[in-house]
């Protein structure tokens, strides 16, 4: 489909969706993230042509969270190879992001890499293979997407230190069954770091086109992942990128994608696009609740779903 097509879609939803009341609420738990504008509301597509389309908020930078998992994953996997399957599964879990349930039965092995336990045991396997973790992780996600204005919120990372307990909980609960190897401190320190990346709309659906390009190279004229693992992490999101909302996702909306807590949703259409929406409100789930219904009425206007 032609940008321009694209644009007309985008801007008709945008305009009908900016007035809909948003039964969402901004996350607070994170009391660093209670502070942004709950009006926020951007989007942006870029095409694997690398053409781009925004409106709204789309070039003001906000908490990635959750959306940092891909990421996190990407680099692990590169780096462990198949053998990462071993330390964290591919199933749904059903299950709210930051719930401890399911590992006792599972003897410490998450069920998927984007909630928070999965990405807790990602991190620790990055540990293993960066000597700077916090500096090579960042330097990737700036070779990924040729931007080096990428770069962590301080301010968040502390703030989600101060009352992570639950995250503190499931790194040491992972770590009694074997399935943390490197210091619980580090490990946390790390993946609040990794939570606490900051970008735009626009910086979103670029960074993430090595999902969505088969052929896709970075500024460097390196590869990222093989096609086999792109097809693999994409997989992952479509099944597992909205925790225990991910069958509705992929209902309403049809494209594999990743939520997270500051409000921002990224979603793929493998060889076309890649679209970013923020908007802060999120619904009981966890995930924004006009990103989703932007997504699903731009889905069903450009039928641009993969099914
Ligand atoms: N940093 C958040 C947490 O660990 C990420 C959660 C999310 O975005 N779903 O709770």
């Amino acid at each position: 489909m032609e940008i321009k097509v694209y644009q007309k879609i985008i801007t008709e939803i945008y305009s009908d969706i900016k007035n809909v009341e948003d039964l969402g609420k901004v996350a607070n738990y994170i009391p660093e993230l209670g502070n942004v504008s709950a009006e926020n509301f951007g989007v942006n597509l870029t095409t694997i042509k690398n053409e781009s389309f925004g409106i709204g908020n789309f070039e003001e930078k906000f908490s990635i969270q959750s959306i940092s998992k891909i990421l996190a994953l990407t680099l692990a996997y590169k780096l462990e190879g198949e053998k990462i399957w071993q330390r964290v599964d591919v199933e749904p879990s059903g299950n709210p992001f930051n719930s401890l349930q399911q590992l006792e039965s599972d003897n410490g092995i998450p069920r998927n890499p984007f909630i928070n336990s999965g990405a807790i045991v990602v991190c620790d396997v990055l540990l293993s293979h960066l000597t700077n973790p916090k500096e090579e992780f960042l330097a990737f996600c700036k070779e990924l997407s040729n931007n080096s204005s990428l770069n962590y919120s301080e301010k968040v990372a502390k703030s989600e230190k101060n009352t992570g307990f639950r995250n503190v909980a499931l790194c040491n609960f992972i770590k009694s069954f074997g399935n943390i190897k490197n210091n619980v401190d580090e490990v946390l320190d790390f993946y609040f770091h990794i939570c606490s990346l900051e970008m735009s709309c626009k910086e979103l659906s670029e960074i993430f086109q090595f999902l969505a390009d088969d052929n896709f190279r970075t500024h460097k004229g390196n590869y990222v992942i093989t096609e086999s693992q792109a097809k693999r992490i994409n997989a992952i999101m479509l099944t597992c990128g909205f925790y225990d909302e991910s069958g509705e996702f992929a209902f309403r909306v049809g494209l594999p994608g990743k939520s997270g807590v500051g409000g921002g949703i990224v979603a793929i259409h493998p060889d076309e696009f890649c679209i970013a929406v923020w908007s802060p409100k999120l619904n009981k789930k966890g995930n924004s609740y006009k990103g989703m219904l932007f997504l699903e009425n731009f889905t069903t206007k450009t039928a641009c779903s993969i099914f």
